[in-house]
């Protein structure tokens, strides 16, 4: 990205440049010449909001692990893609992504609030590019307007809610208008990211008639701050109900104690944790991977530990664009006509199941 870029909607003093990381203190200045060539090609933006929830005295701290550049990024590794979940193949017209009968991605703009050094979309997000044009809007309704099997337009991007309130507002009210549309849905990290961007008029625009749903990207429990939880309140208070999904991410939130603490705190804020995701290979992330094993041991370890409500499903999204599938551990087995179920304590125990029919 080009130094000193500034999307339109951004809150003034978002860091974009290396040079203003390394004054606020968030990188090292004999890491610069090595973090110019990751800058050259990620986009880097870390709000004010966020800067202020990070530990400047933690060198592995959660929150600046997430958005803060590192050298380790100029490496793609062979098993890295671009596009690693293969939405461009499922993209019929500019913006929409349709790769489940029943529901598409809207993508009306790329830019974010921040830019997570993990996102698997990094190759295409950035504050310069990717808002459509009006009739790029109007192709991406007669698409969906074509399309009776089509119930859901999830909008995301980039993050919708960096549109102003009245751009936002139209989208919805043309969603809104699609008869055969049931519900509509918002995927977005403003609430957390930059909480003061959920002004009351933002909120308004997501008054719908259809519901609509709202699905915030949220991975550590400090993400949620009181500004974050308020910018929450007043989504909800709009009628909007609010489900999260989280990123598996090495040196986040890959232990027990940290995933425990998030999912409580998400229940705590009326967030419905939903998914859990294994992580997309998208270049330059491997010092993020966790081992699905890993991963596995730890969903499983919070099963009966915390409530039902609170546990989201581990997903992994198949490479080449085949889709999301749970990852998650089997508590059931066959055994001959019946079942063997594993318990949170790890015993085993058998479940007759002749079924109705015998
Ligand atoms: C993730 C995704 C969806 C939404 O899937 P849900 O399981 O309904 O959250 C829809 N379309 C595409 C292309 C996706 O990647
Ligand atoms: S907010 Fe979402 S789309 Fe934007 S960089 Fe982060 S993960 Fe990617």
């Amino acid at each position: 990205m080009p130094d000193g870029t500034a999307a339109p909607a951004a809150p003034p003093k978002t860091l974009r440049t290396m040079a203003a990381l390394a004054s606020a203190g968030l990188v090292r200045v004999d890491e610069l010449p090595k973090l110019e060539a990751v800058a050259e090609r990620y986009a880097i933006a870390v709000t004010p909001h966020v800067a202020s929830l990070i530990d400047r005295d933690d060198p592995a701290d959660p929150i600046a692990a997430q958005y803060v550049p590192h050298p380790d990024e100029a490496v793609t590794r062979p098993d890295e893609h671009p596009d690693p979940i293969g939405d461009d193949r499922h993209s019929p017209v500019r913006g929409i992504v349709h790769r489940y009968p029943d529901r598409v991605l809207l993508k009306p703009l790329l830019a974010c609030p921040v830019y997570c050094r993990f996102c698997f979309r990094r190759e295409s997000v950035g504050p310069d590019g990717g808002v459509l044009a009006d009739a790029e809007l109007e192709a991406a309704y007669a698409y969906v307007r074509a399309r009776p099997q089509i119930r859901e337009v999830i909008l995301t991007g980039g993050d919708p809610l960096m549109l102003s309130p009245r751009r936002l507002g139209a989208i919805l009210q043309a969603l809104d208008a699609i008869p055969h549309l049931e519900t509509l849905r918002i995927h977005t990290r403003v609430p957390v990211a930059e909480p003061s961007l959920v002004t009351p008029a933002l909120a308004a625009a997501l008054a719908t008639e259809k519901p609509l749903w709202l699905m915030v990207h949220v991975n550590h429990a400090r993400e949620l701050s009181p500004a974050a939880l308020e910018a929450l309140g007043r989504i909800r208070a709009a009628g909007v109900p609010i489900l999260s999904q989280s990123v598996l991410l090495r040196g986040v939130n890959d232990c027990e104690a940290a995933l425990e603490q998030l999912f409580r705190a998400l229940i705590a804020a009326r967030v419905k944790p939903a998914y859990l995701h294994h992580l997309d290979r998208a270049p330059g992330t491997a010092r993020f991977r966790v081992p699905l094993a890993r991963g596995r041991a730890l969903m499983r370890r919070l099963r009966g530990r915390i409530p039902g409500h609170a546990l989201p499903i581990y997903v992994v999204d198949i490479a080449g664009g085949h889709g999301k599938v749970p990852v998650g551990e089997s508590h059931a087995e066959r055994d001959g006509e019946g079942w063997l179920l594993t318990a949170p304590d790890g015993s085993r125990h058998r479940l007759a199941d002749t079924g109705e029919s015998g």
